[in-house]
Formats: C-alpha cells, sequence, structure tokens
C-alpha cells in the first residue's frame, strides 16, 4: 500500500470531480493514505463542506501542510484538449482541472511526507495536514471554520507551508510570504431625477460626485512597506442614468476594492472613505464587505528553510513576495505566527487546460522533503 508515484497520485485526485464546495472522495483517499503512514485523523463537515485534519506525532514542533481539494468548474468543456478529469499527458504537459491549483501540491505533500517517514520514523516533532474542500468557494465553512471553532488550536501549530501555486515563470521562483487583505465597499449617492432642460428641479449625483470621485482615487492610503506594494484603491463599477438622453439620473452607485497592506488596516480605510465622502454635501450610502486581513511572516525560520530548498534542490533564487489574491494563509496565521506559502506554476490555474509536468511534480516532491528534513533535523 501507498507505492504509488507522484503522477499516480495526482492521477487518482484528478479523477475525482471535486468542484468547490464537493470534494468527490479526495480526502477519503488522502485519510486512508494518511492513516496507512500512521496518522490519525479527523474530518470536519460543515454542509457540503468537508474538511480533514490529520496528524502524526505528539511533540512540537509541529509543522503543518495546509490546502485544499475543491477545484474551480471547467468552463467551456470543448475548449479543454482533454477531459478535465481525466489526467493526461501531452507534449510532456499534464492536462486536468486542479493539475496546479492544488491538486499537484497535494500529491507533492503525501509523497514528501511518505518519504520523510520511511527514512525518519522516529523523529521529534508532529506533521499535521489540514485540507479544505471550500477554498475556491465562499470560503466560509473551510479553513476559517476550522480556526474559529479552535479545532486547530489544540495542535499547536509552530509553523505552516500552504501548498498553493506560488510560482510564475519557473519552479521556485516565488514563496509568498503573506498576501493582502481585500477590502470591498459599494456607495449609493442620492441625486433628484428630473428632465436635463429643468435641472434647478433636480440634482445630478454624476455632477456632484465628480470633486469627490477624484479625491478617492488620488488618496495615497499607504506607501507599503518592505513587503507590501503601497495599497491600492480601484473601482470596478460605475453606473448612474436610466439610458435616455433626456433624463438627469436620480441616483449613482459605484464598487470598489482595496488590496491592502499591513501599513493600514479595514477600519482605517473605512474611515478615510468615510472622511472623504462627509467632506462632501452628498447624500450617500455605503455597505461594505470584508473578505480577509492581510497577513504577513517576517519570523525567518520557515522561510529561511524554504529559500535555501528552492536554492539547493532548484538552483533558484526565489523572490519573496505577497501579490495575487487572498488564500487561506490569512485564517492560519491567527493561530500559527509562520505560514508561508510555495507550489507550482500559477500561470495555468483556474484557465482552460490547466496543466502541470511531471518534472515539476518531481521536483516540488524534494523540495517539499528537503524542508521536512531541514525542519526536523
Ligand atoms: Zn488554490
Amino acid at each position: 500500500m501507498n507505492n504509488e508515484n507522484v503522477v499516480e497520485i495526482l492521477s487518482k485526485l484528478i479523477s475525482c470531480k471535486s468542484i468547490t464546495p464537493e470534494d468527490d472522495g479526495c480526502q477519503e483517499f488522502i485519510e486512508l493514505y494518511l492513516k496507512n503512514l500512521g496518522f490519525e485523523t479527523e474530518t470536519k463537515k460543515h454542509g457540503s463542506v468537508i474538511n480533514l485534519i490529520a496528524r502524526y506525532g505528539k511533540e512540537s514542533p509541529v509543522f503543518a501542510y495546509a490546502g485544499h481539494t475543491d477545484v474551480v468548474p471547467t468552463g467551456d468543456l470543448d475548449k479543454w484538449l482533454t477531459n478535465p478529469f481525466e489526467l493526461t499527458e501531452i507534449d510532456s504537459k499534464l492536462y486536468g482541472r486542479g493539475t496546479s491549483d492544488m491538486k499537484g501540491s497535494v500529491a507533492c505533500i503525501l509523497i514528501s511526507i511518505r518519504e520523510f517517514l520511511n527514512l525518519n520514523k522516529d523523529f521529534k516533532g508532529s506533521i499535521v495536514v489540514i485540507l479544505t474542500s471550500d477554498e475556491e468557494g465562499p470560503a466560509q465553512n473551510g479553513i476559517k471554520k476550522l480556526v474559529n471553532d479552535g479545532d486547530l488550536t489544540k495542535h499547536n501549530i509552530d509553523m505552516c507551508l500552504i501548498g498553493e501555486p506560488s510560482c510564475k515563470k519557473i519552479l521556485g521562483d516565488t514563496i509568498k510570504n503573506g498576501r493582502r487583505g481585500s477590502l470591498s465597499g459599494k456607495i449609493i449617492v442620492q441625486g433628484i431625477q428630473g428632465h436635463v432642460a429643468y435641472p434647478h428641479n433636480a440634482m445630478n449625483p454624476i455632477h456632484a460626485f465628480s470633486s469627490t470621485l477624484k479625491d478617492l482615487v488620488n488618496k495615497k492610503y499607504d506607501k507599503g512597506n518592505k513587503y507590501f506594494p503601497p495599497t491600492t484603491f480601484q473601482i470596478s463599477n460605475l453606473n448612474s442614468g436610466v439610458g435616455a438622453t433626456n433624463i438627469i439620473p436620480g441616483q449613482l452607485s459605484m464598487d470598489f476594492n482595496f488590496r491592502y497592506s499591513t501599513e493600514t488596516t479595514c477600519e482605517e480605510l473605512m474611515s478615510d472613505i468615510t472622511k472623504i465622502m462627509d467632506s462632501s454635501d452628498l447624500k450617500y450610502s455605503i455597505n461594505w464587505h470584508h473578505s480577509g486581513d492581510p497577513y504577513l511572516t517576517e519570523k525567518k525560520e520557515l522561510l529561511d528553510i524554504c529559500v535555501s530548498a528552492t536554492k539547493e534542490i532548484l538552483d533558484v533564487t526565489s523572490n519573496i513576495s505577497t501579490d495575487g489574491g487572498t488564500s487561506d494563509g490569512r485564517f492560519i496565521a491567527k493561530i500559527c505566527d509562520q505560514v508561508i506559502e510555495f507550489g507550482l506554476i500559477n500561470e495555468s490555474i483556474h484557465k482552460i487546460n490547466e496543466h502541470t509536468t511531471e518534472n515539476d511534480l518531481r521536483n516540488t516532491v524534494k523540495v517539499y522533503s528537503q524542508i521536512l528534513k531541514n525542519i526536523f533535523n
């Protein structure tokens, strides 16, 4: 048992149609695999979301691998070169939904653990594996829930590596030591609808909002820091008017999003926006949606171990980055002060014809194995 190679494990995982929040047997397979290696496992179901927590060992240090088994939908099947739920090799590329994000990494995690335990049965420390089927969806019943319910607290995790696809062009080029926060809002400005020929009987919200809009866009929310670029403010939708050319609109709505650094907070940004809005005489309302705080791992140990592993195994000097969207790192960072992300190349993730290569999988196994070796040396 447990003698499959990394491609065989990936092939098994790809054959599960685990479109978020479904898991379709991925975690059952992984749970059995880890049990066979001597792990104790625990499953937490929340609605249609399934989460797996597995642990080997009782001592510290405690190192955790985290990730997800769900994938995004395939998109137009006719545009795929292959069946997205059947791992298929064409010209040395392995195609399938989830190959890079992130069943490939999950397969590498399993092999690295098996190889490590084969050589170090009695190492001092513990390995924890945390998987969810709710990362690509609303991300409410996955890692967030495990953290909030205290399911992970008892494991006293010292360090966590998330196997999200962090690399850009070549394997090893990027390690993430944090992510920006994300805050969205919708502003509605009230005007008074009327005839364009009688503006004194109306109040045009586009005209009224125009100078405030400029202030919102021109404001420097922060300068960023060593690890984070400056906070960005972007408007995604701006709507007003009913389509007719002789009507002054009665309302304007604007959607916007902040991707923010650790130099500011969600509360500060909300107050910045409110101050700018209040400095006008606009009648307005705002609705906020906060999808995640930023997180940052400055503490060096795990980051150093990962950087030296990519250098040694791949001969690549990794760039340390906090870019990209949000990840489950934002939740794990609340219970663990060293969280980093390292995994396969993210160029094809969420796209039609997502793929990876056997070479990258084998090299990722080597990097993960080296990390385990250095943590528990
Ligand atoms: Zn992912």
